[in-house]
């Protein structure tokens, strides 16, 4: 229940009442002087992003339906002589309810039920728009009012397992709900827990009780986080999840010695879906532009976070103050306390009133989103058709038409996904990192290779070095002995020259005494030409033959670049 800044007035047309009273409640009066503010608001804060539905400035409004439930046994018995104490104009959305015999009061609703509505119908009037806003991202309340025995628990909890065409607002809610999300991107989770006597206890976690209500004090939101939270797979899974939560309602109400028409029943649907591309395209060219961009180009996702509350009140009559039926007076005010403030409430916010009186009990502060908040709400009051139940019935009625006055400014829950989009950029590193890794692998390979292969080089040269010098020193002692080799043989060959100038003197001299011999006798000339030929020169000729033949050979050698020429 929101603030008196949230408040809004009722339309003019949204609810009237042919009685004084219910005219007054209409708030006609009032349109006429007060402006009409917009039903729906929208945020401009990043985190959350709200669309507002101005064309349809009645959307916020609470919807009100009135449901009769069929006569039963009792009833039959007991009016046997009696006219039923209401009379319904379908058509027309009308309840009359008959005051005495000769009057009667009518009043106007968003739909009004008969007895033979089908569970279906009234599923598809009052539940169905609060479930399609769920799934569009808003809050969605839907809650039953009316006196114990109406059909409270028929039309929200009837979990029809015989038959599917009794199934009630609850299970109908969850399938359309599951349907239309989809199980890899979305999630839907539910809590379900009653509310007994100011204290919250788990329905699906039984040992949790006195569950405390939090609030967080920027948005007002409120949760429950100490209730068990389960992650609905299917509708399989749902329905056993309410059969857990009806045993362990049954139970604690046995323990409690109290019958379950005293407590409420409340079950909350979480719905996260994160918003795709079709979904994009209804968000305006503007706010695509207000959108911030991941730097890198990734756009930031947006997620719709929203909850559905599906309310099955305690029975709407009083709990008698004098405690006969075996209560203490404490007791009794506290079984009432919530109810009572709810009342309160709807009350002063159908007002207008400058105080609502939210913090007065659990009930309310859970309750204050879904009147005079940002929720869709629906409202079902069930009545019986019984005149012995006049009193019940008019009160039922009149909280149904007050509650009709209420507008709340509803509020799409979408926000910024920083969490995905954590995890998205988390991936990212992940694989750059990979990637990093994979080519700083690559590179310390190829600089293993490269430093394998300047090794080799290395050691090749090295190699190659201490080859050169080997081979150097070898060629310097080698051109060293050819040197010395060289030298002696010049000496020899200087002294084979020495000795071939000696000869040829000898021959010249020879050829001398040849000649003056021929002179005094060939005798004398034979016997020195036979000494000369047999003695002398068969051994001075080879010598010089051989020795002119090595001189010849070695004229042309060159040693260190020097050339040794000599003459024969
Ligand atoms: P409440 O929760 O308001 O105390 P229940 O939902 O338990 O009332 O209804 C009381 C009895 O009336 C149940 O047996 C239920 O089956 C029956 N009932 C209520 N509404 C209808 C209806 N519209 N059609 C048929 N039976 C109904
Ligand atoms: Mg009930």
């Amino acid at each position: 229940m929101g603030s008196t800044s949230k408040r809004q007035l009722p339309l003019s047309s949204s609810s009237s009442s042919s009685s004084s009273s219910s005219r007054a409640a209409s708030g006609q009066g009032n349109a006429a002087v007060r402006p009409k503010t917009p039903a729906s608001r929208r945020s401009v804060t990043p985190n959350s992003r709200v669309h507002s539905n101005e064309d349809d400035s009645d959307s916020g409004r609470v919807r009100v339906a009135v449901r009769l439930r069929p006569r039963n046994a009792d009833d039959l018995l007991s009016d046997a002589d009696f006219a039923d104490c209401v009379e319904l104009q379908p058509e027309m959305r009308r309840l009359k309810l008959r005051k005495n015999n000769w009057s009667s009061e009518s009043y106007r609703f968003d739909e009004v039920f008969t007895e033979s509505a089908s569970q279906r119908r009234v599923y598809e009037v009052v539940a169905k728009p609060v479930v399609e806003s769920v799934l569009n991202g808003y809050n969605g309340t839907v809650m039953a009012y009316g006196q114990t025995g109406t059909g409270k628990t028929y039309t929200l909890g009837r979990l029809g397992n015989d038959d599917a065409s009794e199934r009630g607002i609850m299970v109908r809610a969850l399938e359309d709900i599951i349907a239309n999300t989809s199980p890899t991107s979305d999630s839907v989770e539910i809590s379900y827990l009653q509310l007994y006597m100011e204290s919250i206890q788990d329905l699906l976690a039984p040992e949790k009780i006195n569950i405390p209500i939090t609030e967080d004090p920027r948005t007002g939101e409120v949760s429950l986080p100490g209730a068990a939270v389960v992650k609905i797979r299917d509708i399989d899974h749902f329905l056993q999840q309410l059969q857990i939560g009806e045993a362990n309602r049954h139970a604690a109400n046995t323990k409690l010695n109290t019958e379950s028409s005293r407590s409420h029943a409340i079950l909350m649907v979480y719905v996260r879906r994160s918003v795709h591309e079709k979904v994009e395209d209804e968000i305006s060219s503007q706010e695509k532009v207000n959108r911030s961009d991941v730097p890198g180009g990734s756009r930031i996702p947006i997620v719709r976070k929203s909850k559905l509350l599906i309310v099955d009140l305690a029975g709407s009559e009083r709990v008698d103050k004098s405690g006969s039926e075996g209560l203490l007076l404490e007791e009794a005010k506290f079984i009432n306390l919530s109810l009572t403030s709810l009342g309160k409430c709807i009350n002063a916010l159908a007002e207008n009133s400058p105080h609502i009186p939210i913090r007065d009990s659990k009930l309310t502060r859970l309750l204050r989103d879904s009147f005079g908040g940002s929720a869709r709400t629906s409202l079902i009051i069930t009545i019986g058709p019984s005149a012995r139940h006049h009193a019940e019935t008019t009160s039922t009625i009149m909280f149904g038409q007050r509650a009709m006055k209420i507008v709340n400014m509803v509020k799409l829950k979408e926000e910024f996904d920083y969490e995905s989009l954590c995890r998205k950029l988390e991936k990212q590193v992940d694989q750059l990192t990979e990637e990093i890794e994979r080519q700083q692998k690559l590179r310390k390979n190829d600089t293993d290779e490269m430093e394998k292969r300047l090794r080799e080089c290395q050691n090749t040269f090295a190699e190659a070095e201490k080859n050169l010098v080997t081979r150097s020193e070898f060629l310097e002692k080698e051109n060293t002995r050819l040197e010395l080799e060289m030298k002696d043989f010049l000496n020899e060959l200087n002294h084979q020259k020495d000795l071939n100038v000696l000869m040829r003197d000898e021959v010249a001299s020879l050829e001398m005494s040849l000649k003056h011999s021929k002179l005094q006798g060939q005798k004398c000339i034979d016997n020195q030409h036979h000494k000369f030929v047999c003695t002398l020169l068969p051994r001075v000729l080879p010598c010089l033959a051989k020795e002119l033949w090595a001189a010849f050979s070695w004229n042309t050698l060159t040693i260190r670049g020097a050339s040794l020429q000599w003459e024969f």
